[in-house]
């Protein structure tokens, strides 16, 4: 049997992933914190903002899974699902919002 992924969970400070958080698009990825668009996949520093990157997610379903086989093999970062980022980030926003 080859390698497959798996969700684990894990607690993480939200605000913190969401500052060092590379989103993969198709071929490009974007830098999460100041929205820099058309980054190489194997970006670790965002040109921009200078934030060094330790988690990934994938904003596209399609071809996920193909995807991240090809890049977890050349990469330490964290994969995190995108679905729940959204989820908690969001939360995250609407609480400050009722700050
Ligand atoms: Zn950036």
């Amino acid at each position: 049997m080859g390698k497959s992924f798996i969700r684990v969970y894990k607690e993480f400070d939200v605000e913190d992933v969401s500052k060092h958080l590379l989103i993969f698009g198709e071929l490009l990825a974007t830098c999460n914190n100041c929205s820099k668009l058309g980054l190489a996949l194997t970006t670790r520093t965002c040109p921009e903002c200078k934030t060094e990157f330790r988690f990934a997610t994938f904003s596209s379903t399609k071809e996920r899974e193909s995807q991240m086989h090809k890049i977890a093999n050349m990469t330490d970062l964290i994969f995190l699902d995108y679905d729940d980022f959204k989820r908690v980030s969001g939360k995250l926003k609407a609480k400050d919002f009722f700050k």
